[in-house]
């Protein structure tokens, strides 16, 4: 049987994950990711698909994140109607996610057609609300270890750490076993529980996010607990800018274990963002997949006061009791993080905590450069509160995480392929593969295909 693949995203950059394998007559799409970031980025999403949709058997997603699952809409407006496998979680997550996309890219398209900036008239989105329910429908859930036909193929999901219900896809077919490791999570992860150890891969598809960082090894419990006994000591509050998956639930375990030791004060700590509220309840609904049991969660859920209601979140703004908010957006380009910001980021008392990656551009990457004013809402607010940062709540394994998942494979892959980082991180991780383990590496361009003999 003739094995090909083929790399149409996350090749030289981190987003548009999309791999096209070919097992003999079975057609199967491994991720369907939105490009993200930058705009000659972004509009590769418009650009024609280079295959035929229609002939897909099967799309097998890792995780819900975007950068894997946000296509899948426009997928299906260029003709596929076939199955999407994924683990139960991701079904979950992509429910609360791909609705949200649809809304920001109808938003998008409402903006362009207000200002007249677009190109086409009238300007369409990307996909709709509408095109976003009809793609949830093709979602099947498969379980972790089972082994599962589709075609000429067989297909197995196992945890990969990172977030709720991510997983490596090995996909076996005609005497050999292609491997997509999707994105890896950390070994010591608060919340996730560590990647689980493969050990046979013909051909390996790897990300390389961190393939040339190490994370910091600092005790992240001790950081935060200081940063926000300073805060309070200057009669300061702590606003939390956090993506609702992942990131806002592992501060809400560690914001609620230090308060329950009594390592800071006992002040409320708000979850305003209810999409974030959503996804912690899928938390409780999936606790058999994490680190945390059923009654630590429903203790986390009930340690914190969730805002829903949009009012209610702008009346937080007029009280300047110490407090605890996280809120949407995690790199502040939109969300009620803004409003927070207007209210409480001219005052040198409080503080903004940024917990992760804020790509060049942002609101996040300016502030963490050092401004001192902010454009939000048409108005330049003046930002005199601390900005502090902890980097090591990353879902990613740096390179030496990485290699030490490899190090359990038992016989060397032909060829792993570097994917999902900067041309840097990638080129990086090629070199730690080739020298300590001596295997073949390479960093596939965009486009490029491959045969598996
Ligand atoms: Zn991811």
């Amino acid at each position: 049987m003739d094995l090909s693949l083929r790399f149409l995203g996350a090749a030289g950059t981190v987003t548009g994950s999309r791999y096209l394998l070919r097992c003999g007559a079975t057609h199967l799409l491994i991720d369907c990711g939105l490009f993200q970031g930058v705009k000659n980025l972004r509009q590769r999403n418009w650009r024609p698909l280079p295959f035929d949709a229609a002939r897909i058997d099967a799309v097998l997603l890792t995780h819900a994140h975007l950068d894997h699952s946000g296509y899948l809409p426009r997928l299906l407006r260029e003709g596929f109607h076939a199955p999407v496998y994924c683990t139960a979680a991701t079904r979950a997550l992509a429910q609360i996610l791909l609705p949200d996309s649809a809304h920001l890219q109808e938003e998008d398209a409402r903006r362009a057609n207000r200002y007249g900036y677009s190109r086409h008239h009238p300007a369409e989105p990307l996909y709709t609300a509408q095109q976003a329910q009809q793609a949830l429908a093709l979602l099947r859930p498969a379980p972790y270890y089972h082994s599962l036909r589709i075609g000429e193929a067989r297909v197995r999901f196992t945890p990969a750490g990172h977030i709720l219900g991510a997983a490596c896809v090995q996909i076996e077919a005609g005497g050999r076993v292609v491997t997509f490791s999707g994105d890896l999570g950390r070994p010591h992860d608060p919340v996730m529980r560590p990647p689980e150890a493969l050990t046979r891969a013909d051909y390996l598809i790897l990300e390389s996010t961190y393939g040339d960082r190490l994370h910091p090894q600092t005790d992240v419990k001790a950081a935060l607990a200081s940063i926000i006994n300073e805060t309070f000591a200057r009669g300061g509050l702590l606003m939390i800018p956090a993506f609702a998956v992942g990131r806002a639930q592992d501060l809400l375990h560690l914001l609620t274990g230090l308060r329950t030791e009594g390592a800071i004060p006992a002040v409320p700590i708000y979850l305003d963002s209810p999409m974030a509220i959503d996804v912690t309840e899928l938390f409780i609904r999936f606790h058999r997949e994490h680190r945390l049991s059923r009654e630590q969660c429903e203790a986390m859920a009930r340690a914190v006061i969730y805002v829903r209601d949009q009012e209610a979140s702008r009346r937080l703004g007029g009280n300047r009791a110490p407090k605890i908010i996280i809120a949407g957006a995690g790199m502040l380009t939109g969300g009620r993080i803004l409003h927070h910001l207007r209210s409480f980021g001219a005052d040198h008392r409080n503080t903004l905590l940024i917990t992760g990656y804020q790509a060049p551009g942002t609101r996040g990457a300016a502030l963490l450069a050092g401004a001192d004013t902010l454009r939000i809402y048409g108005e330049d607010v003046p930002i005199r509160c601390a900005v502090a940062a902890i980097d090591e709540l990353s879902a990613h394994a740096d390179y030496a995480e990485i290699s030490q998942w490899l190090s359990h494979f038992q016989d060397a892959p032909r060829t792993v392929f570097l994917t999902h980082g900067e041309p840097a991180a990638a080129d990086h991780l090629r070199g730690v593969v080739q020298r300590r383990f001596g295997w073949n590496a390479l960093v596939p361009e965009l486009g490029q295909e491959f045969a598996l003999d």
